[in-house]
């Protein structure tokens, strides 16, 4: 049995296992995919104190290779679910079991979908959820972003170095995105604005062809030829492997410790209820979450 199994390689499950191996917990990190975290897909970082810009890519690559020289243990699997046998938790993983005295889930969190017709069907085939990964196909075309946060506006400056055209459809006329951002798309010149408007359905048989909008303050409908749709209105949890108290839309509730309602089952970073979704919070919330969880385990040690 390990001392204690970190669900996520992303920032937020590498900083604990960091923090969890200079505690002398034999520690376990449990990871999907052999490149992990969302954050790995960001064209640049500008916002993680030490690096003024920085790939996401080289970032992530930086966590692994510090964790690595840490000692910590990375197998990659995927975990189907949590079992709570009160002083043991039992991971069961696609390659089986393990036991650990602690758990901390740090499993992020995924682009959400718009659930508009067309968005399934047309998956890859103009719809995407990331421009670092399929903007280069866009080279010259009309592409639309849908959102008015920080992914969407980041995500609108790439494709406008790639594409002829950007559009940002947002549904109210007002951004969400950090003012240095804004400015810098409204500095571009192929960077336009549909305010107050929402996309209902995406068209296309091979490929995206159109997008029907509605103007949600005329209840105006109009279709619009388009070569691709990025799509950025939030994200949603990875947490249903595991069975804690959440928010009705998957975020893990916890303590200012990072304990979940469950004892010995604790969350950091992106799966986790908090206010601000950034990789310096992530990193945060698992060092926090570490410290806690040392704590639980040799409490956990001293009645056995
Ligand atoms: P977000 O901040 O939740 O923004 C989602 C955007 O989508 C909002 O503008 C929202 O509109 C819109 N939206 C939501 N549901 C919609 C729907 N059904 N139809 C149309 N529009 C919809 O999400 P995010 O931009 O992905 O950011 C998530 C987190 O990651 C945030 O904490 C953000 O700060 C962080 N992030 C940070 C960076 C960075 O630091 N460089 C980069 C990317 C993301 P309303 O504005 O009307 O609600």
């Amino acid at each position: 049995m390990h001392d204690l199994i970190i669900i996520g390689g992303g920032p937020a499950g590498l900083t604990a296992a960091i923090y969890a191996v200079r505690y002398g917990l034999d520690t376990l990190v449990l990871e999907k995919n052999v490149i992990p975290g969302q954050i790995s897909t960001a064209d640049k970082v500008e916002n993680y104190p030490g690096f003024s810009s920085i790939s996401g890519m080289e970032l992530m690559q930086n966590f692994k290779d510090h964790a690595e020289h840490a000692g910590v243990k990375i197998q990659v699997t995927g975990v189907k679910t949590v079992k709570d046998e009160g002083d043991r938790k039992v991971v069961v993983t696609d390659d089986g079991e393990f036991e650990a005295l602690a758990i901390i889930v740090a499993t992020g969190a995924n682009p959400r979908r718009l659930g508009v017709p067309g968005e399934d069907k047309l998956l890859t085939k103009g719809v995407s959820y990331c421009a670092t990964c399929d903007g280069p196909f866009y080279g010259g075309l009309e592409v639309i972003v849908v959102g008015g946060g920080e992914s969407a506006v980041t995500d609108a400056l790439i494709l406008s170095d790639i594409a002829s055209k950007v559009y940002v459809v947002h549904r109210r006329d007002e951004l969400r995105a950090c003012s240095l951002l804004q400015k810098r798309a409204f500095d571009k010149e192929n960077i336009s604005f549909i305010w107050d408007t929402v996309v209902q359905e995406i068209k296309g048989d091979e490929l995206v062809e159109q997008v029907v909008l509605k103007n949600t303050k005329t209840d105006e409908i109009t279709e619009m030829n388009i070569d691709g749709i990025f799509i950025y209105v939030g994200i949603d949890p990875n947490t249903s492997m595991v069975d804690v108290e959440k928010t009705d839309v998957g975020f893990i509730v916890t303590d200012e410790k990072m304990e979940s309602s469950v004892s010995g089952i604790f969350a950091a970073g992106d799966c986790r209820r908090t206010s601000m979704w950034q990789v310096v919070t992530a990193v945060s919330d698992g060092a926090v979450a570490a410290i806690s969880a040392h704590e639980y385990i040799l409490a956990a040690r001293s009645v056995n």
